[in-house]
């Protein structure tokens, strides 16, 4: 007899929820979505606090890209409200636009040195070019290379080692390429062409992607309790074997109990703050470059938009180690080669499956940002769809 379901999918974040919404939709499949967590959203998940002000639990997200597929998908389920997000660096006390650009660079160096650098600069990359830290860092000029130092100093190692527990120099070069110095006045984060947070917030868009008939959630439900994975390739869910379509988006290691070692992960601390004020800082984001133990704090109000005059809720985030304790959550992937090898070891294993994929930031072991997994799992959708 056929089952009840013929598609299962692992995890209720951006991977699994427009998976899911396109297979039940498209596909016609019957999908089981389990969720280890009380709510879906994976991440992107956001509530609102005892004040009233919408958060982001599990620190910002802000949506951004230039795959009008995406945009289009996530729009079926949601408006935007535009935002444009800005950060400034707190450098002793002075606030600078990060990315740092030719507004950062007046601030740095006020007056002729300022705009000398800044001719140079412009002159050798181009207007409106954006150049990675660590590019400018072997530029063969002199004055370019100063700057770079003072770039370096002010903007990226302190930050950096407070995130990663390691140097520009010493993480994949990518990450630091995230947040190329600009050559421009233009201050925002992005340059995407679609950009803003869903106009009701991200848990309403998961909830109406997640909503159809075909789609059964079931949350505070662990796979592991669920699913079984056999030496032969067999997948099991409550004992029966399966063999439709299973999409995995939860970390590959806990797939196979970590046999191989565990995957390294940075994870985050948040330390939530309400503050009897309008505004506390004046930016979405303010990050912390040369100083403080924490990473950056983020005023939610800027990005929501939300009014609440007289007061505001903030989140300071700390990084540390992911140790794969109870309740700890892996949020980023530590790229590098021994890394990337020892989750090949895993993926091996989950190729032994034949109706296994592998989606998401933590099932693929990549530094995605939303719309790169939200691309990622449409594309998956191509194929199990033709
Ligand atoms: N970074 C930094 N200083 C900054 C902003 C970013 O050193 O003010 C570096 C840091 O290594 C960080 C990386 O650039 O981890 C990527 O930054 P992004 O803002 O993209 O990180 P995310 O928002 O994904 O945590």
């Amino acid at each position: 007899m056929e089952g009840k379901y013929n598609c299962l999918i692992i995890g209720a974040g951006m991977a699994g929820a427009v998976a899911a919404r396109r297979l039940a939709e498209e596909g016609g499949r019957r999908v089981l979505l389990l969720e280890r967590r009380g709510h879906v959203g994976g991440n992107a998940y956001d509530c609102y606090d005892e004040t009233g002000v919408l958060i982001h639990r599990y620190g910002p997200h802000i949506f951004h890209t230039n795959n009008r597929r995406v945009f289009d998908f996530l729009s079926r389920f949601t408006a935007w409200n535009g935002y444009q997000h800005r950060v400034a660096a707190n450098v002793h006390g002075v606030f600078m636009p990060v990315p740092f650009n030719l507004t950062s660079l007046e601030l740095a160096f006020p007056g002729a040195e300022g705009a000398a650098l800044a001719d140079k600069l412009i002159g050798t990359y181009g207007a409106e070019r954006k150049v990675t830290i660590l590019e400018l860092r072997g530029s063969g000029d002199p004055d370019i290379r100063a700057l770079a130092d003072y770039v370096y100093e002010h903007i990226f190692v302190h930050y950096t080692v407070k995130q990663w527990g390691q140097t520009p120099e010493e993480i994949d070069p990518a990450t630091t390429g995230r947040v190329p110095v600009f050559l421009s006045r233009d201050d925002r984060y992005f340059q995407d062409v679609y950009q803003g947070l869903p106009l009701e917030g991200y848990t309403p868009l998961f909830e109406r992607m997640l909503d159809h008939p075909n789609i059964t959630v079931e949350l505070h439900t662990d796979a592991a309790g669920r699913v079984e994975l056999e030496e032969d390739g067999t997948i099991r869910l409550d004992g029966a074997a399966f063999d439709g379509p299973v999409i995995y988006t939860g970390a590959a290691d806990e797939l196979f109990g970590c046999r191989f070692g565990r995957l390294p992960y940075r994870t985050l601390d948040f330390q939530f703050e309400h503050i009897p004020r309008d505004d506390f800082q004046g930016y979405g984001t303010v990050n912390y470059t040369v100083d403080q133990p924490w990473t950056r704090i983020t005023e939610f109000k800027h990005l929501t938009g939300q009014k609440l005059p007289g007061h505001t809720t903030v989140a300071r985030e700390f990084s540390r180690a992911y140790t794969g304790a109870e309740g700890e959550i892996p949020y980023y992937a530590i790229i590098n080669e021994a890394n990337n090898e020892l989750y090949h070891r895993y993926r091996q294993l989950a190729e032994r499956c034949p109706n296994l994929y592998l989606l998401g930031r933590l099932a693929e072991y990549k530094y995605y940002n939303m719309d790169a997994i939200a691309a990622r799992a449409l594309e998956l959708c191509d194929d199990l769809l033709k």
